[in-house]
């Protein structure tokens, strides 16, 4: 694409990989805690548990439903007690060391480095625009070795808005001093990257990797990180 100069990407499950490092935190959590034990809990249903409430909860605090607080309280509490156990101090246990002990975790998405390598030679100017939490979006990309990559990283804390809201995005653009026709996003999430860039005006690659199959078209999508280049 020869107007692309600044490429956008979202951070969580686009590069690094959110899904597998909280799947190993929770998995040594829940170790230490030795849950299976003394409530008879399996871990992988424990885990598809936590992950169906954790992403629902999500999606309410990008809808404006709940705020982080509520997340916080209830994303352990509410899993536990789907399996009898009604436990506010255990839930909290998991909650507090959760977003710590996640950091000592950083796989990236499976071919994140060799993208981003391949951009970096085509001189693409790169940035992060991210939902999560300023101090942890930042702390991830560099404990992951990522963040020499990037220009600019926004996160939604230090905006107070999240995607897909277009003032992100213009918050965004201006901070790297890029255009809206020489920007592109890269994204997983169909409402905040996908519907979010769309809304503000600038093009979109949707990163289907839970294979949403979109029938937009004219939307460009791929399965794999590598299929960007066809693009790029
Ligand atoms: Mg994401």
């Amino acid at each position: 694409m020869k107007n692309v100069r600044h490429i956008f990407f979202d951070l969580d499950n686009t590069l690094w990989d959110h899904r597998k490092n909280a799947y190993l935190t929770i998995q040594e959590l829940f170790k230490n805690q030795d849950i299976s034990e003394k409530y008879m809990i399996d871990f992988e249903e424990f885990h598809s548990t936590y992950h169906i409430i954790n992403e629902k909860l999500w999606e309410q605090i990008r809808d404006g439903e709940i705020d982080k607080e509520y997340l916080r309280k209830h994303r352990f509490y509410d899993t536990f007690l789907n399996f009898g156990v009604d436990d506010a101090n255990l839930a909290g246990y998991f909650e507090h060391h959760f977003l710590d002990e996640i950091l000592k975790y950083n796989e990236l998405v499976d071919g994140a480095l060799d993208l981003l390598n391949y951009l970096k030679d085509k001189n693409y100017k790169m940035h992060i625009i991210s939902n999560g939490f300023q101090e942890v979006t930042e702390r991830k990309c560099i404990l992951s070795e990522i963040a020499d990559f990037f220009e600019t990283i926004t996160s939604a804390d230090s905006v107070n808005i999240r995607k897909p809201r277009p003032e992100i995005f213009e918050y965004s653009l201006n901070l790297a001093k890029a255009e809206k026709d020489e920007s592109i996003l890269i994204g997983d999430d169909w409402i905040a990257d996908v519907k979010g860039a769309q809304n503000f005006g600038i093009d979109i690659i949707f990163f289907d990797v839970l294979d949403e199959n979109p029938l937009e078209e004219g939307l460009k999508f791929v399965k794999h990180l590598s299929e960007i280049k066809q693009y790029l």
